[in-house]
């Protein structure tokens, strides 16, 4: 078995997190359609990846797919 290139992506639940954080990810985003940030972002969905946490959603403008990348500070 090799799992070198399939990259294991799951999904997790954005709702989970608190309301301020919520906020905050909808709120600061960045859209490469609009070469704005700021815009606003609708449906959510969260994703997990070896180790890398991101949020996918729609430029609430354009309706572009926009991506935001969590840094997490987790020590394990
Ligand atoms: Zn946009």
């Amino acid at each position: 078995m090799s799992d070198i290139s399939a990259e294991q992506v799951v999904a997790r639940d954005f709702y989970a997190r608190s309301a301020e954080e919520q906020q905050d990810f909808l709120t600061q985003t960045w859209c490469n359609q609009c070469q704005e940030i700021d815009l606003g972002m609708i449906e959510p969905q969260e994703f997990e990846s070896q180790g890398r946490v991101w949020i996918e959603g729609k430029c609430a403008k354009c309706g572009e797919k926009t991506v935001t990348e969590i840094v997490e500070e987790d020590d394990e």
